[in-house]
Protein backbone atom coordinates (compact mmCIF):
# COMPACT_ATOMS: atom_id res chain seq x y z
CA UNK A 1 0.00 0.00 0.00
CA UNK A 2 1.51 3.45 -0.77
CA UNK A 3 1.89 5.73 2.06
CA UNK A 4 1.02 9.33 1.92
CA UNK A 5 1.50 9.75 5.89
CA UNK A 6 4.59 12.03 4.81
CA UNK A 7 2.68 14.31 2.37
CA UNK A 8 2.97 18.12 3.52
CA UNK A 9 1.38 21.24 2.67
CA UNK A 10 4.37 21.63 0.05
CA UNK A 11 3.07 18.35 -1.22
CA UNK A 12 -0.20 19.72 -3.11
CA UNK A 13 -1.72 17.04 -5.56
CA UNK A 14 -1.67 18.10 -8.94
CA UNK A 15 -6.04 17.45 -8.75
CA UNK A 16 -6.78 19.86 -6.03
CA UNK A 17 -4.66 22.68 -7.51
CA UNK A 18 -7.09 25.86 -8.15
CA UNK A 19 -8.13 27.14 -11.34
CA UNK A 20 -8.77 29.89 -13.48
CA UNK A 21 -11.68 30.09 -16.01
CA UNK A 22 -9.76 30.61 -18.78
CA UNK A 23 -6.75 27.72 -17.10
CA UNK A 24 -4.16 26.51 -19.71
CA UNK A 25 -4.85 22.90 -20.94
CA UNK A 26 -2.83 21.55 -23.84
CA UNK A 27 -4.58 19.36 -26.78
CA UNK A 28 -4.54 16.33 -25.03
CA UNK A 29 -6.45 17.85 -21.68
CA UNK A 30 -3.48 18.14 -19.56
CA UNK A 31 -3.57 21.24 -16.51
CA UNK A 32 -0.28 23.29 -17.49
CA UNK A 33 0.08 25.01 -14.15
CA UNK A 34 3.77 24.71 -13.44
CA UNK A 35 6.38 27.02 -15.28
CA UNK A 36 9.99 26.56 -15.60
CA UNK A 37 11.59 30.17 -16.19
CA UNK A 38 15.40 29.95 -17.43
CA UNK A 39 16.53 33.10 -16.35
CA UNK A 40 20.52 32.67 -17.75
CA UNK A 41 22.29 30.10 -19.71
CA UNK A 42 25.24 30.72 -17.96
CA UNK A 43 26.65 29.06 -15.35
CA UNK A 44 30.00 28.97 -13.00
CA UNK A 45 30.24 25.21 -13.35
CA UNK A 46 30.62 23.01 -16.48
CA UNK A 47 29.33 19.99 -15.46
CA UNK A 48 30.35 17.22 -17.65
CA UNK A 49 26.44 15.82 -18.60
CA UNK A 50 25.20 19.31 -19.06
CA UNK A 51 27.80 21.20 -20.66
CA UNK A 52 30.53 21.11 -23.17
CA UNK A 53 33.91 22.49 -21.56
CA UNK A 54 34.08 25.05 -24.50
CA UNK A 55 30.56 26.55 -24.31
CA UNK A 56 28.95 29.68 -26.48
CA UNK A 57 26.94 31.73 -23.92
CA UNK A 58 24.26 33.77 -25.87
CA UNK A 59 25.19 37.70 -25.66
CA UNK A 60 23.70 39.48 -23.20
CA UNK A 61 21.31 41.87 -25.58
CA UNK A 62 19.70 38.59 -26.70
CA UNK A 63 18.42 37.94 -22.96
CA UNK A 64 15.59 38.65 -21.37
CA UNK A 65 15.64 41.61 -19.31
CA UNK A 66 14.32 40.95 -15.52
CA UNK A 67 11.53 43.00 -15.97
CA UNK A 68 10.24 41.24 -19.62
CA UNK A 69 10.82 37.89 -17.44
CA UNK A 70 7.95 39.21 -14.98
CA UNK A 71 5.77 40.05 -17.56
CA UNK A 72 6.09 36.70 -19.18
CA UNK A 73 5.62 35.39 -15.59
CA UNK A 74 2.68 37.25 -15.13
CA UNK A 75 1.02 36.03 -18.17
CA UNK A 76 1.18 32.35 -17.25
CA UNK A 77 -0.26 33.08 -13.63
CA UNK A 78 -3.21 35.05 -15.11
CA UNK A 79 -3.91 31.45 -17.47
CA UNK A 80 -3.62 29.55 -13.95
CA UNK A 81 -0.18 28.48 -13.69
CA UNK A 82 0.67 28.36 -9.70
CA UNK A 83 4.09 27.27 -9.37
CA UNK A 84 7.38 28.80 -11.01
CA UNK A 85 10.59 27.36 -10.72
CA UNK A 86 13.42 29.61 -12.00
CA UNK A 87 16.06 28.15 -13.35
CA UNK A 88 18.92 28.14 -16.03
CA UNK A 89 22.14 27.95 -16.45
CA UNK A 90 22.77 29.08 -13.10
CA UNK A 91 19.79 31.16 -11.65
CA UNK A 92 21.45 32.82 -8.42
CA UNK A 93 24.36 34.22 -11.33
CA UNK A 94 22.19 36.52 -12.97
CA UNK A 95 22.64 40.26 -11.83
CA UNK A 96 19.89 41.07 -9.68
CA UNK A 97 17.94 38.00 -9.81
CA UNK A 98 17.10 38.84 -6.77
CA UNK A 99 14.41 41.65 -7.32
CA UNK A 100 12.46 38.83 -9.84
CA UNK A 101 12.19 36.28 -7.07
CA UNK A 102 11.19 39.98 -5.03
CA UNK A 103 8.25 40.52 -7.42
CA UNK A 104 7.29 36.83 -7.86
CA UNK A 105 7.83 36.31 -4.26
CA UNK A 106 4.79 38.83 -4.04
CA UNK A 107 2.64 37.43 -6.27
CA UNK A 108 2.28 34.63 -3.34
CA UNK A 109 1.68 36.87 -1.15
CA UNK A 110 -0.93 37.82 -3.26
CA UNK A 111 -2.89 34.59 -3.98
CA UNK A 112 -1.39 34.72 -7.36
CA UNK A 113 1.33 32.00 -6.99
CA UNK A 114 1.24 28.82 -4.67
CA UNK A 115 4.89 28.38 -4.67
CA UNK A 116 8.57 30.11 -6.26
CA UNK A 117 11.35 28.07 -6.55
CA UNK A 118 14.44 26.97 -7.89
CA UNK A 119 16.85 24.54 -8.97
CA UNK A 120 20.53 25.45 -8.26
CA UNK A 121 24.28 24.20 -8.26
CA UNK A 122 24.54 25.91 -4.93
CA UNK A 123 27.49 27.65 -4.95
CA UNK A 124 25.68 31.23 -4.28
CA UNK A 125 23.65 30.32 -1.30
CA UNK A 126 26.24 30.81 1.24
CA UNK A 127 25.33 34.70 0.76
CA UNK A 128 21.92 34.36 -0.45
CA UNK A 129 19.86 31.96 0.88
CA UNK A 130 18.62 34.54 3.90
CA UNK A 131 17.42 36.91 1.22
CA UNK A 132 15.58 34.04 -0.97
CA UNK A 133 14.20 33.04 1.85
CA UNK A 134 13.04 36.63 2.86
CA UNK A 135 11.60 36.83 -0.60
CA UNK A 136 9.18 34.11 -0.15
CA UNK A 137 11.01 31.08 -1.01
CA UNK A 138 10.52 28.26 0.67
CA UNK A 139 11.71 25.34 -0.85
CA UNK A 140 14.95 24.74 -3.36
CA UNK A 141 16.56 22.21 -5.35
CA UNK A 142 20.13 21.98 -5.34
CA UNK A 143 22.06 19.81 -7.48
CA UNK A 144 24.99 17.36 -5.98
CA UNK A 145 26.36 14.36 -7.39
CA UNK A 146 29.13 13.47 -4.97
CA UNK A 147 30.47 14.19 -1.99
CA UNK A 148 33.95 13.31 -3.00
CA UNK A 149 35.97 16.51 -3.47
CA UNK A 150 38.19 15.25 -6.36
CA UNK A 151 35.19 13.72 -8.36
CA UNK A 152 33.35 17.02 -8.14
CA UNK A 153 35.96 18.62 -9.98
CA UNK A 154 36.52 16.30 -12.34
CA UNK A 155 32.25 15.90 -13.26
CA UNK A 156 31.85 19.60 -12.64
CA UNK A 157 35.11 20.68 -13.75
CA UNK A 158 35.10 23.31 -10.70
CA UNK A 159 36.80 22.30 -7.28
CA UNK A 160 33.55 23.84 -5.54
CA UNK A 161 32.52 21.48 -3.75
CA UNK A 162 33.22 23.10 -0.19
CA UNK A 163 31.18 26.62 -0.82
CA UNK A 164 28.35 24.34 -2.62
CA UNK A 165 27.79 22.26 1.29
CA UNK A 166 28.32 25.60 2.78
CA UNK A 167 25.51 26.38 0.70
CA UNK A 168 23.16 23.77 1.61
CA UNK A 169 23.54 24.49 5.30
CA UNK A 170 23.22 28.06 4.69
CA UNK A 171 19.85 27.40 3.32
CA UNK A 172 18.72 24.99 5.99
CA UNK A 173 19.69 27.46 8.46
CA UNK A 174 17.98 30.21 6.54
CA UNK A 175 14.94 27.68 6.91
CA UNK A 176 14.29 26.43 3.34
CA UNK A 177 13.68 22.83 2.45
CA UNK A 178 16.23 21.59 0.35
CA UNK A 179 15.91 18.39 -2.32
CA UNK A 180 19.08 17.58 -3.41
CA UNK A 181 19.04 16.73 -7.22
CA UNK A 182 21.61 13.70 -8.00
CA UNK A 183 22.17 12.92 -11.64
CA UNK A 184 23.22 9.09 -11.51
CA UNK A 185 26.17 8.18 -13.45
CA UNK A 186 27.75 5.02 -14.40
CA UNK A 187 31.37 4.73 -13.19
CA UNK A 188 31.18 8.20 -11.91
CA UNK A 189 29.12 8.50 -8.77
CA UNK A 190 27.07 4.83 -9.09
CA UNK A 191 28.97 3.35 -5.98
CA UNK A 192 28.37 6.45 -4.06
CA UNK A 193 24.22 7.06 -4.56
CA UNK A 194 23.71 4.89 -1.02
CA UNK A 195 25.81 6.73 0.83
CA UNK A 196 24.70 10.03 -0.70
CA UNK A 197 20.76 8.95 0.18
CA UNK A 198 22.16 8.15 3.90
CA UNK A 199 23.80 11.56 4.11
CA UNK A 200 20.48 13.10 2.98
CA UNK A 201 18.76 11.21 5.62
CA UNK A 202 21.47 12.61 8.05
CA UNK A 203 21.21 16.20 7.23
CA UNK A 204 17.08 15.83 7.15
CA UNK A 205 17.39 16.84 3.54
CA UNK A 206 15.08 15.10 0.45
CA UNK A 207 16.92 13.70 -2.44
CA UNK A 208 16.12 12.59 -5.65
CA UNK A 209 18.43 10.45 -8.49
CA UNK A 210 18.04 11.66 -12.20
CA UNK A 211 18.59 9.70 -15.21
CA UNK A 212 21.00 11.12 -17.51
CA UNK A 213 18.67 12.26 -20.81
CA UNK A 214 20.17 13.23 -24.33
CA UNK A 215 20.18 16.80 -24.55
CA UNK A 216 23.02 18.82 -26.15
CA UNK A 217 26.72 17.26 -27.49
CA UNK A 218 29.25 16.56 -24.77
CA UNK A 219 32.68 15.84 -24.44
CA UNK A 220 31.43 12.08 -24.38
CA UNK A 221 29.10 9.29 -25.45
CA UNK A 222 26.29 9.76 -23.12
CA UNK A 223 26.10 5.44 -23.39
CA UNK A 224 29.11 5.49 -21.24
CA UNK A 225 27.40 6.67 -18.14
CA UNK A 226 24.09 6.45 -18.10
CA UNK A 227 22.59 3.82 -15.55
CA UNK A 228 19.29 3.31 -15.35
CA UNK A 229 17.72 3.97 -11.85
CA UNK A 230 16.05 0.25 -12.08
CA UNK A 231 19.47 -1.05 -11.31
CA UNK A 232 20.13 1.68 -9.10
CA UNK A 233 17.30 0.88 -6.76
CA UNK A 234 17.87 -2.79 -5.39
CA UNK A 235 21.51 -1.48 -3.75
CA UNK A 236 19.41 1.46 -2.35
CA UNK A 237 16.85 -1.08 -0.58
CA UNK A 238 19.89 -3.40 0.19
CA UNK A 239 20.77 -0.14 2.76
CA UNK A 240 17.62 1.02 3.74
CA UNK A 241 13.53 0.44 3.65
CA UNK A 242 12.03 1.92 0.92
CA UNK A 243 8.48 2.50 0.69
CA UNK A 244 6.56 3.64 -2.63
CA UNK A 245 4.35 7.14 -1.70
CA UNK A 246 1.83 9.33 -3.32
CA UNK A 247 3.59 11.82 -2.35
CA UNK A 248 3.98 14.68 -5.16
CA UNK A 249 5.61 17.61 -5.50
CA UNK A 250 4.19 19.07 -8.63
CA UNK A 251 7.03 17.90 -10.52
CA UNK A 252 7.65 14.22 -12.72
CA UNK A 253 9.73 12.85 -9.83
CA UNK A 254 8.39 9.51 -8.11
CA UNK A 255 8.57 9.23 -4.05
CA UNK A 256 9.07 7.17 -1.39
CA UNK A 257 9.72 7.27 1.78
CA UNK A 258 12.93 6.03 3.37
CA UNK A 259 13.61 3.94 6.86
CA UNK A 260 11.69 5.89 9.52
CA UNK A 261 13.03 9.60 8.39
CA UNK A 262 11.36 12.37 7.40
CA UNK A 263 13.61 12.42 4.06
CA UNK A 264 11.93 11.26 0.92
CA UNK A 265 13.78 9.49 -1.85
CA UNK A 266 12.65 10.81 -5.54
CA UNK A 267 13.73 9.09 -8.89
CA UNK A 268 12.97 10.81 -11.98
CA UNK A 269 13.55 8.47 -14.97
CA UNK A 270 12.97 9.81 -18.60
CA UNK A 271 14.03 6.60 -19.82
CA UNK A 272 13.24 4.02 -17.84
CA UNK A 273 10.11 4.98 -16.72
CA UNK A 274 8.10 7.39 -18.73
CA UNK A 275 5.96 10.46 -17.03
CA UNK A 276 4.82 12.37 -19.80
CA UNK A 277 1.15 11.55 -19.23
CA UNK A 278 0.77 13.24 -16.28
CA UNK A 279 2.98 16.27 -17.29
CA UNK A 280 1.82 19.95 -16.17
CA UNK A 281 4.53 21.92 -17.07
CA UNK A 282 6.39 23.86 -19.83
CA UNK A 283 9.62 25.76 -20.18
CA UNK A 284 10.51 29.25 -21.00
CA UNK A 285 14.27 29.98 -22.30
CA UNK A 286 16.06 33.17 -20.89
CA UNK A 287 15.30 34.35 -24.62
CA UNK A 288 11.77 34.04 -24.36
CA UNK A 289 10.94 30.72 -26.47
CA UNK A 290 8.89 28.21 -24.84
CA UNK A 291 9.10 24.88 -25.04
CA UNK A 292 6.05 22.67 -24.44
CA UNK A 293 8.56 19.91 -23.81
CA UNK A 294 12.41 19.06 -22.52
CA UNK A 295 12.85 16.74 -25.40
CA UNK A 296 11.30 18.20 -28.21
CA UNK A 297 12.31 21.10 -30.73
CA UNK A 298 8.88 22.66 -30.62
CA UNK A 299 8.49 25.88 -29.28
CA UNK A 300 7.20 29.66 -30.02
CA UNK A 301 9.19 33.01 -29.66
CA UNK A 302 7.28 35.44 -27.14
CA UNK A 303 9.03 38.00 -27.69
CA UNK A 304 7.61 39.57 -30.37
CA UNK A 305 4.34 38.89 -28.42
CA UNK A 306 5.96 40.85 -24.93
CA UNK A 307 7.37 43.93 -26.66
CA UNK A 308 4.10 44.60 -28.53
CA UNK A 309 1.52 47.14 -27.41
CA UNK A 310 -0.48 45.16 -25.68
CA UNK A 311 1.77 41.83 -24.09
CA UNK A 312 -0.55 40.46 -22.29
CA UNK A 313 -3.31 40.15 -24.86
CA UNK A 314 -0.88 38.63 -27.41
CA UNK A 315 1.21 36.63 -24.62
CA UNK A 316 -2.40 35.11 -24.29
CA UNK A 317 -2.68 34.29 -28.05
CA UNK A 318 0.65 32.56 -28.06
CA UNK A 319 0.19 30.69 -24.34
CA UNK A 320 -2.90 28.99 -26.46
CA UNK A 321 -0.80 28.36 -29.66
CA UNK A 322 1.69 26.55 -27.52
CA UNK A 323 -0.90 24.80 -25.87
CA UNK A 324 -2.17 22.82 -29.31
CA UNK A 325 1.22 22.23 -29.66
CA UNK A 326 2.18 20.32 -26.94
CA UNK A 327 3.48 16.90 -27.72
CA UNK A 328 2.31 13.62 -26.31
CA UNK A 329 6.28 13.28 -24.75
CA UNK A 330 9.52 13.19 -25.11
CA UNK A 331 11.35 10.07 -27.32
CA UNK A 332 14.30 9.70 -25.02
CA UNK A 333 15.39 5.94 -25.03
CA UNK A 334 17.94 3.45 -24.91
CA UNK A 335 17.86 1.10 -28.01
CA UNK A 336 20.34 -1.22 -29.06
CA UNK A 337 22.56 -0.12 -26.64
CA UNK A 338 22.63 3.76 -27.86
CA UNK A 339 20.75 6.86 -26.27
CA UNK A 340 17.63 7.70 -29.11
CA UNK A 341 15.34 10.79 -29.17
CA UNK A 342 18.28 13.19 -28.84
CA UNK A 343 17.64 17.29 -28.97
CA UNK A 344 20.05 19.75 -29.90
CA UNK A 345 20.10 22.31 -26.84
CA UNK A 346 21.90 21.73 -24.04
CA UNK A 347 20.22 21.57 -20.92
CA UNK A 348 21.42 24.78 -19.61
CA UNK A 349 19.53 26.64 -23.03
CA UNK A 350 16.23 25.25 -21.78
CA UNK A 351 16.16 25.39 -18.33
CA UNK A 352 16.50 22.55 -16.22
N1 LIG B 1 22.46 25.21 -12.51
C1 LIG B 1 21.36 24.71 -11.78
C2 LIG B 1 21.62 23.35 -11.22
O1 LIG B 1 22.59 22.73 -11.64
O2 LIG B 1 20.88 22.92 -10.36
C3 LIG B 1 20.05 24.71 -12.54
C4 LIG B 1 20.08 24.29 -13.98
S1 LIG B 1 20.51 22.60 -14.26
C5 LIG B 1 20.44 22.52 -16.00
C6 LIG B 1 19.05 21.78 -13.67
C7 LIG B 1 19.19 20.31 -13.41
O3 LIG B 1 19.39 19.63 -14.62
C8 LIG B 1 20.34 19.91 -12.52
O4 LIG B 1 19.85 19.17 -11.42
C9 LIG B 1 21.22 19.07 -13.39
O5 LIG B 1 21.83 18.05 -12.66
C10 LIG B 1 20.23 18.52 -14.38
N2 LIG B 1 20.80 18.14 -15.68
C11 LIG B 1 21.57 18.86 -16.50
N3 LIG B 1 21.83 18.19 -17.65
C12 LIG B 1 21.19 17.02 -17.56
C13 LIG B 1 21.05 15.88 -18.41
N4 LIG B 1 21.62 15.84 -19.61
N5 LIG B 1 20.29 14.84 -17.99
C14 LIG B 1 19.70 14.88 -16.76
N6 LIG B 1 19.77 15.92 -15.91
C15 LIG B 1 20.52 16.97 -16.30
FE1 LIG C 1 25.67 24.63 -14.53
FE2 LIG C 1 23.56 23.39 -13.55
FE3 LIG C 1 24.49 22.75 -15.97
FE4 LIG C 1 25.92 22.10 -13.85
S1 LIG C 1 23.88 21.34 -14.33
S2 LIG C 1 26.69 23.10 -15.71
S3 LIG C 1 25.51 23.75 -12.47
S4 LIG C 1 23.61 24.66 -15.39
Amino acid sequence: MPDSSNITSDMIPASIEPQVKNQLRDQFGRTISYLRLSVTDRCDLRCTYCMAEQMTFLPKKEVLSLEELLTVSQAFITRGVRRIRLTGGEPLVRKNILWLIEKLGAEIASGGLDEVTLTTNGTQLPHMAKDIYAAGVRRINVSLDTLDAELFSEITRRNKLETVLEGIMAAKAAGLKVKLNTVAMRHKNEDELPALLTWAIENDLDITFIETMPLGDISEARENTYLPLTAVLPKLEAKHKIIPSTARTGGPARYFTVDDSASKLGLITPLTNNFCDGCNRVRVTCTGRIYMCLGQDDHIDLRAALRSGEPSTNLSGCLDKAMGLKPRGHDFAMSNGKMVGTVSRHMSQTGG
